[in-house]
Order: structure tokens, then sequence, then C-alpha cells
């Protein structure tokens, strides 16, 4: 019999434990106890009107959540003051040893049967509780990492130029700072931006709703242990700071990027909104799908130069979605750029880190053509549209639904759940 009645496959076992922050739905008695104080900013980081309870840190076991903070109490447990809070900040900020020590309590509580009678009750369907932003959101980075991404994005957008890839390519990894303040939690809608478009054609730019709104399938990676400014964090110190990962939704609108973002990169066409997903798989949790990236074809500059060091990529399957159609399986396994040497080369000009600071990857592009993370890829800007069950789609229409899921191998064949990011376009 599995632990707690976890079916033996459920890629969200007790070999997982993403984290996550969640309040009971349509409780009256447990609203009256909030507002608490640290509470994540940002009304929009919920999922529905419901949820109007308490913010408790929880841990995802099947198809239920543990709520953490009342377990620690309950159980008299040390680590009570880092996951009976409103967010994950306080967890995030302990660090290294600390991430590994809660985690070792946390399944013993949901393993050991002796614990079953005070952990049982603290496990509350899904279906009763609304998921929020988990973290408050420090700064957020979006890099580029993917070389196939990075060639079919070439192709299109120059495609007179004697190579896809720009000189600095594979020198460093190219990302830019975006917007913080409107990464929101999965679930929450997006509404589709408005700004200026001109093609190449047209005599002026015009004002209006992006009628070129797509996606990004990506993961972010997210920051617990901050580092001190002028002091940069080294590859090796990729695992003392960086808890762990969740998908991520780069919504783009490609018509006002392309007309915005010369010379000084992405602006408006993607500030606008970033999805995240409502659980973070700690990095603990992935010990078995780590993997070496991609031979490098270029030699690197010492600070980011990966030979010696552990295998830096994952081995993450992602799955695309489009109103429940899945257009694409991006392998995260291909990206040319670790997130260590993101993290190495973000901090190397003595940039300082912050709890809660999230980087993206960039978009996961795979060689096929199924395995693009882009409808600007996937229908070659347009030229070729999708043929779905709710339509024809070059690009994102009001209502469409866009969900990115993933899973990585586990131990002993086991695979390990990466909770979904999903949103839903609605109109200007
Ligand atoms: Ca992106």
């Amino acid at each position: 019999m599995p632990p707690f009645d976890v079916s033996e496959g459920d890629p969200f076992g007790p070999h997982n434990l993403p984290y996550g922050v969640f309040s009971l739905n349509g409780s009256a008695e447990d609203a009256v106890e909030g507002p608490v104080e640290d509470s994540v900013e940002g009304s929009t980081g919920s999922t529905g009107s419901t949820g109007s309870g308490r913010r408790r840190v929880g841990v995802r076991l099947g198809d239920h959540v543990l709520d953490a903070g009342a377990a620690a109490v309950a159980l008299g447990s040390p680590y009570a003051s880092l996951l009976d809070r409103p967010s994950l900040n306080p967890l995030l900020a302990a660090g290294r040893t600390a991430w590994s020590d809660v985690r070792r309590a946390l399944t013993a509580w949901v393993t050991v049967p002796a614990h079953r009678e005070v952990v049982a009750p603290l496990l509350h369907p899904l279906s009763e509780v609304t998921l929020h932003l988990p973290f408050e959101v420090a700064d957020y980075v979006d890099f580029y990492a993917s070389e196939n991404h990075a060639r079919n994005v070439g192709q299109i957008f120059r495609p007179d130029a004697e190579d896809s890839l720009t000189p600095n390519w594979k020198h460093l990894p190219i990302g830019y700072h975006g917007r913080s303040g409107t990464v929101v939690v999965s679930g929450t809608d997006v509404v589709r931006p408005s700004g200026q478009r001109k093609a190449p054609a047209d005599p002026a730019p015009v004002f209006g709703p992006s009628v070129r709104l797509d996606i990004e399938a990506e993961v972010g990676f997210v920051v617990g242990t901050p580092s001190a400014m002028g002091t940069p964090v080294p590859l090796s110190g990729f695992r003392d700071h960086v808890f762990g990962l969740c998908l991520l939704n780069d919504w783009s609108a490609r018509d006002l990027q392309a007309w915005e973002y010369v010379p000084l990169g992405p602006f408006l066409g993607k500030s606008f909104a970033t999805s995240v997903s409502a659980w973070i798989t700690p990095l603990d949790a992935l010990e078995d799908a780590r993997v070496t990236p991609p031979a490098r074809t270029h030699p690197l500059l010492p600070y980011l130069d990966d030979a010696g060091e552990e295998p830096g990529g994952y081995d993450l399957r992602i799955s695309v979605a489009v109103n429940g159609h899945v257009v694409s399986e991006p392998p995260f396994s291909t990206m040319y750029w670790t997130a260590a040497q993101q993290l190495a080369h973000m901090t190397v000009n003595g940039a300082s880190l912050r709890t809660g600071d999230l980087y993206g990857s960039g978009t996961v592009s795979g060689v096929s053509e199924r395995e693009r993370g882009s409808l600007l890829e996937l229908t070659w800007n347009g030229r070729d549209a999708l043929e779905l069950p709710s339509g024809k789609r070059a690009f994102l229409e009001d209502g469409d639904v866009v969900t990115l899921t993933a899973w990585a191998p586990g131990a002993g064949g086991t695979r390990v759940g990466i909770g979904e990011v999903t949103g839903r376009v609605v109109s200007a």
C-alpha cells in the first residue's frame, strides 16, 4: 500500500513534493483569520474569487495539498517558522542546508505511518483550494538559451544574414531584464495587450490590440539565497543559490515586439504578463533528471566553462497544449546554455541576487518541428497555420487557453511531475 493513498505511479508522489501557496475555498471561518503580514502582493495572483482565506505554504501530494505549516506546528517541528508563513520567501531565504532538512522532514511526515493521524487531516483536495503566486518575485530576467529557437528566430527575422545566430550567441547566454510585477500564477487570465505596431510595408505605425499574440514555453528558475553586490556567483554556486524550478509562459506580442525591439530589446511586447506554475519543484527532487548539455562548439571563457562541472542540464519533457490539443513537445535537455551558466553570467559583473529572483530559460525548442516552443516557430511567423480541433491558428485568439505541462525522470523509472502553467487569453 503506497503511503497516504497516493497511487504508485503518481508523478506527484512523495518523491516529488513541490511547494506552493494556497488558501482554502469558501471557508468563512478561515477568512476571518486573514489578512496576514508578509502577504504576497498582487490580487492578480489569485486564480479565483473564492480564495479569500488565509494564505499558507502547501506541499503537493498526489491530488492533495498538505498544509505544511500546520503540520510543522502540530508535529512540533523546528521548521514551523519557515513553513507556517503566507509565502515561500522565508524558506527560500533559509538556504541549501535548510532546504534539504525541510524536505527530509516533509518526506517523513507523508510517509511514516506514525505521523498519519496528525498529517492526514491536513491534506486538502486540490479542488477545495485556491493556488496563489507562491513567492514574491524580486527581479525577473529572461534568457535565450535554445540554439534551435535562436536559429529559427534568426531565419524568420533575418533571412539574409550569413549566420542565423548573432555573433555573440555561442559566447554568452543572451538575456534581458523583464517586469517582475506582472509575473502571475497559473490560471490567471491574460488580457490581450495593446500597443504600436508597424509592418515594414506600412507607411506609419498604428495603435490597437496585438494581432500576433504568442506564447513561449520556458522553464523558470527561482533564486533562494541572495548574493553580495560585487561578488559573482561561480558555476559551482548554482545549487547554493537556486531553490527550484517551475514552468513559465513568456506571453509575447510579436507585432509589438517587432516594431519596438531595435536597438534595446524586448519591452512592451513582453511585459504585460508572464505566467508561472503554482508549484515550485525543488532541485532536490530532480537529481535523476540531471543531464550533460549539448556539446559546446566554441571555447568558453573560464567563468562559463562547465567542462569540469557537474551536469548542468535538466531532462524535462514539456508539452504545449492549445485548447487542450497538444501542439508541441519541447525537450529541455537540448538547451545549449544551462541555468548554472545563466546565473554565473547574470552576476559576473557584480550584480547581486535577491531572494525571489526569477529567471527564465528562454523558449525551449528541439530540433524537430513538433518540438518548437512558440507559435512563431510552429507556424513559421504565421505562414503555416496550425489546424486545431478548435480551428486554424497562426497566433492566439481571444478565449484560447494555453497549458504547459512537464515531467522529469525520477529514481527507479518514476516520473517527477512539474506543475502546469495555464492561462486564457481575454479580449483587450
Ligand atoms: Ca522568452
